[in-house]
């Protein structure tokens, strides 16, 4: 195998392709080959020195190096970022109504989650009002042990009189129901205006969410936020873009232009929610909405004793810079939760769809010191073209990050 991949990798630059036709030049009649007396020329070499679309490249790895099977995990787990409902309608982005649709019935998880040694799962999109409570009706009432249900803000009902109160009273009703939790999506930054759907963009430290804030804390239900997206949706989709073909493919995930603020005000706006409540306890989910960014993380996690982290679909990420996220672990080992974002539905996006080999990389990640594995189980990178490098991490650490931290925030243990 390695001397063929030599031949063919000797034709595949422009110069051995002229070499090889030289040498074959004494066969050339009137500038063709003359079939019968040389074998057809391996298919490589037509693709030779041509143009190759970006989406049929895709090269297999020639190192030789260990592929170790983690086919269950060191300690039991909790993740603490799935979606297992969501509202069923929407207005440009904006949840709208109680309506809920489910991605699976609770029977149809259990058996992976037992092969993956999933203690619990965290149905962070469970709605509010009576679509809350037909969420926790349908996992969390009949398996206590295994599913966590987060609520949702009312965001239909942001613009009217009294909505602060509202909110905060609303809190109060799903916690009552046996909501354990608030889920923010990145409706709020990027998708709810002053009109719902329309007007300006409404801020992520807007007043009128205070009160729902303080009322969390009060409450003990931390809160999942995300807020902002990848540093690359908020450039342009060009050939500088690190994650061009994901956006080529979901345009809609662009953030650049239009009235979009910058991903760093983002931050900052959240920034400020943080400063201004600190005894609620924020999971900020996708690694802090800033993996690419460890050392900015990491100063947030300074300044804010509330602020949490989640792993839900970065470790291409993290894996990308296995030395400065494996310092990242050992210094906030007691704030880095286990999530990975599994939606038991669909195959768009493969480093989040809900089976075996999901949670094999992320516990390959965590446990191994594997070298340049793929990070989500697809042809081509989904999130980028790169691969990644296991942590390694020790017992400690992985105790912490697959159960404790979660547990602890929970109230689970
Ligand atoms: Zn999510």
């Amino acid at each position: 195998m390695a001397a063929r991949s030599n031949e063919i990798g000797e034709f595949m630059n422009r110069t051995g392709r002229r070499r090889w036709l030289e040498s074959i030049g004494a066969f050339f009649v009137a500038g063709r080959l003359p079939t019968t007396s040389i074998t057809s020329p391996p298919s490589e070499l037509e693709s030779a020195g041509k143009p190759l679309q970006l989406a049929d490249f895709q090269p297999r790895s020639m190192l030789h190096v260990p592929e170790t099977k983690v086919p269950r995990p060191r300690y039991p787990v909790i993740d603490i970022h799935t979606h297992l409902s969501v509202t069923a309608r929407s207005d440009n982005g904006v949840g709208i109504g109680e309506a809920m649709k489910y991605f699976a019935p609770v029977e149809a998880l259990l058996p992976l989650m037992d092969r993956k040694n999933i203690r619990v799962m965290v149905n962070l999109t469970g709605g509010a009002g009576k679509g809350l409570e037909e969420a926790i009706r349908k996992f969390q009432q009949p398996y206590p042990e295994r599913f966590v249900t987060f609520t949702e803000p009312w965001w239909e009902r942001t613009n009217q009189p009294g909505y602060s109160q509202f909110q905060a009273d609303e809190i109060v009703r799903a916690h009552e129901a046996g909501a354990r939790g608030l889920k923010i999506l990145k409706t709020l930054g990027l998708y709810l205006r002053e009109g719902i759907s329309k007007g300006p963009l409404v801020k992520i430290d807007d007043r009128r969410f205070d009160a729902m804030w303080e009322t969390c804390g009060a409450l003990g239900m931390p809160v999942a936020i995300h807020v902002s997206d990848p540093e690359a949706f908020f450039l342009p989709i060009d050939r500088f873009n690190e994650r061009f073909e994901e956006l080529n493919n979901h345009p809609d995930w662009s953030f650049y232009g239009r009235d979009f603020p910058s991903n760093a005000e983002l931050l900052e706006a959240r920034n400020r929610v943080l400063a201004r409540h600190p005894k609620t306890q924020f999971i900020v989910l996708h690694v802090g909405n800033n993996a690419e960014n460890l050392p900015y993380v990491g100063e947030c996690m300074d300044r804010f004793p509330n602020m949490h982290v989640e792993l839900g679909a970065r470790i291409g990420e993290l894996g990308r810079q296995p030395r400065m996220a494996r310092k990242f672990f050992e210094r906030y080992q007691d704030r880095i939760l286990f999530g990975t974002d599994a939606v038991p539905h669909g195959t768009d996006t493969p480093q989040q769809v809900f089976d075996d080999e999901l949670y094999e990389i992320y516990y390959r990640f965590l446990e191994t010191e594997d070298e340049y594995f793929d990070y989500a189980p697809a042809p081509v990178p989904p999130q980028g073209r790169w691969r990644i490098y296991g942590l390694g991490l020790p017992d400690g650490i992985l105790k912490k990050v697959y159960y404790e931290n979660a547990a602890q925030l929970l109230k689970v243990i």
